[in-house]
């Protein structure tokens, strides 16, 4: 248990459950600096500088904070998570197989509603059969689907594949186009796929909203949008562009090893400590360890 937790815990029990109910905000001063930690879900309250209502200028800054930090408080928290992040998964990668950026724009599309080990599998037979965009352009549609129908929804994916390699021979000489507007344009790809591709395909820094993504951005309280846009528009602001597509990695390692969907594995969590939604899993050390996952994807 963090510090944080420890403080928090020993001030409610102090205090009892308080007049915010079980909502209780604690701000903490630790190592010269602050933040706020929570034992719930729903936003931190506003911090005021002389108790009762905030002043102007704290309202400006924390207007825009799902969480009710201010601004500079959010960034610094959000840039600590992600150092921690970065320490807990030095490995953290684009686990889908590929060696060019053709294959991952294939493997991308495959990996909708599929785990990439899944995908890792498939892809090898399709890579040998079709090489490029004009071999993939002229496929045989049943056995395309064939190939790739234990990926799930293969006759949207491969109108997809067909469709993309279709359109890159057409209009970009066979080549995956190497900028967002044009990516966005080819059938079957999205922002997700685009900066999949832009991140680890061409070294162009792109953030990846995916389901763990989105999720882990909320819980983290970074962002309160659900729209995959808004929430790259969102956590981007709080990050140097340099760093998206690595933090894109480790919160999608985070989230398929421990910060699960359903029951997080909060007490063996490595930035639980600047976690708001500590809490929502279980949080003694023993029980959560023993949810972890290890070498997924
Ligand atoms: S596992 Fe729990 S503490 Fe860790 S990030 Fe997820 S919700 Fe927060």
């Amino acid at each position: 248990m963090g510090l944080a937790h420890q403080l928090v815990g020993s001030v409610s029990f102090a205090l009892g459950i308080g007049p915010w109910g079980k909502y209780l905000n604690v701000r903490l001063t630790l190592s010269g600096g602050t933040y706020a930690n929570r034992v719930s879900t729903r936003p931190i309250r506003p911090t005021t500088s002389g108790g009762g209502k905030p002043d102007a200028a704290e309202q400006a800054q924390t207007a825009a904070t799902p969480t009710g930090e201010t601004r500079t408080a959010l960034v610094r928290r959000a840039r600590r998570i992600g150092r921690e992040l970065a320490l807990t998964y030095p490995d953290a990668h684009c686990e889908l197989n590929f060696d060019n950026p053709l294959q991952l724009v294939i493997a991308t599309i495959l990996s909708a509603q599929c785990t990439d080990v899944r995908v890792n599998l498939v892809t090898p037979a399709l890579f040998a059969k079709y090489p490029d965009a004009a071999s993939l352009a002229a496929a045989d549609r049943a056995e395309l689907e064939t190939m790739i129908q234990s990926t799930g929804f293969f006759r949207a994916k491969a109108n997809s594949l067909l469709g993309m390699a279709n359109a890159i021979c057409e209009r970009y000489g066979g080549e995956v186009p190497r900028r967002m507007k044009d990516l966005v344009t080819l059938p079957g790809v999205g922002r997700k796929t685009a900066n999949v591709v832009l991140g680890n395909a061409f070294d162009v820094p792109g953030i990846t909203v995916d389901t763990h993504f989105g999720r882990l951005s909320r819980r983290f309280g970074w962002t309160d949008q659900i729209d995959p846009e808004k929430v790259e528009v969102e956590v981007g602001s709080l990050f140097p562009r340099k760093d998206w597509t690595m933090l894109s990695h480790e919160l999608i390692f985070h989230g398929r090893r421990c910060c699960f969907a359903r029951r997080p594995a909060c007490g063996a969590c490595t930035v639980a400590k600047w976690c708001p939604s500590y809490g929502e899993g279980p949080t003694d050390p023993k029980v959560a360890a023993k949810m972890i996952k290890t070498g997924v994807a």
